[in-house]
């Protein structure tokens, strides 16, 4: 859903609540401490007759945060799914003319409902596996620091099913030795139903004992028919490009987060706009895995 459709459609706060209601309910409140569906309502608030307590559609999900009208947060979630190339927490402040802790808290929230949970469908066919640096500009020379030496750049490791999803990773810099790379392949890929495409980084090599492997070697011939990297490397140029233009400074401890949030976008590229704001509404309540 784009902006305007959200505008129209969650016109106040009470469209807003009966929405997410619908989508964490359906018909039947349900306490969110005792999970007992003998409650009744008084307007927005929500009584469970069962453990006493009154309790409000958001309580526990990432939108509690009472002073915000939530057709900002809904806002933000159009906006930051919207966002091909990301979208830093002061765009989405100014855009939502919200204060600038304030855009940061939600941009963060927002990106905890797209967090990667263990990986559940494993990828499959032909993917294509990569390793590259983000993050942080080279740092202009001082004297302690010469020019280009100490840049911040974090690896990310992914990989990435053709046509299909990617997952990612993002790693520290003595872990992306053979032992990890192994460890990853068999985490996320399906080694009985795949076959690996990889460039001739030295850390492949031995992987062909956990599933087929097929190596190009970008200094003698870019493409080789079906045996490329450009799907995983065209996810990283996205990533790269709104970690440049938007994050300049990620550190280490949110790097994952950003990350997941390229990689939620990304695998929900298909989904009509309408269902993949629903399904991000629901990660952001906890209804949906
Ligand atoms: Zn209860």
């Amino acid at each position: 859903m784009n902006i305007i459709e959200i505008i129209s459609r969650f016109e106040n706060q009470s469209d807003c609540i009966a929405y997410l209601e619908r989508v964490r309910w359906g018909d039947t409140p349900t306490c969110p401490y005792c999970k007992s569906t003998r409650t009744t309502r008084n307007q927005h608030r929500h009584y469970c007759y069962n453990c006493k307590t009154s309790f409000s559609v958001t309580v526990g999900t990432i939108f509690h945060q009472t002073h915000l009208p939530l057709q900002k947060w809904l806002l933000a979630v159009s906006l930051v799914l919207n966002a091909k190339k990301g979208l830093s927490a002061l765009q989405l402040a100014r855009d939502l003319k919200v204060n600038k802790n304030t855009g940061w808290r939600i941009a963060m929230q927002i990106r905890k409902a797209m967090s990667q949970r263990e990986q559940r469908e494993l990828l499959t066919g032909i993917v294509e596996m990569d390793e590259t640096y983000v993050g942080g500009k080279p740092r202009k020379g001082t004297k302690n620091n010469p020019p280009g030496r100490g840049t911040k750049k974090a690896p990310v490791v992914g990989a990435v099913e053709r046509g299909g999803n990617v997952t990612a990773k993002a790693v520290k810099k003595d872990d992306m030795k053979g032992r990890d790379l192994r460890a990853f392949v068999r985490d996320r890929i399906d080694t009985a139903n795949a076959n690996l495409m990889t460039d001739d980084y030295k850390g492949y090599l031995g992987i062909g004992r956990i599933l087929p492997h097929d190596v190009i070697k970008h200094a003698e011939w870019y493409v080789d028919g079906h045996i490329h990297t450009n799907t995983i490397e065209g996810f990283w140029s996205l990533l790269k490009r709104g970690m440049f233009g938007q994050y300049h400074s990620v550190s280490r401890k949110h790097l994952q987060r950003y990350v997941d949030e390229f990689c939620f976008r990304y695998n929900r590229r298909k989904m009509p706009p309408m269902a993949a704001f629903e399904y991000t509404i629901k990660r952001g309540m906890g209804v949906q895995a």
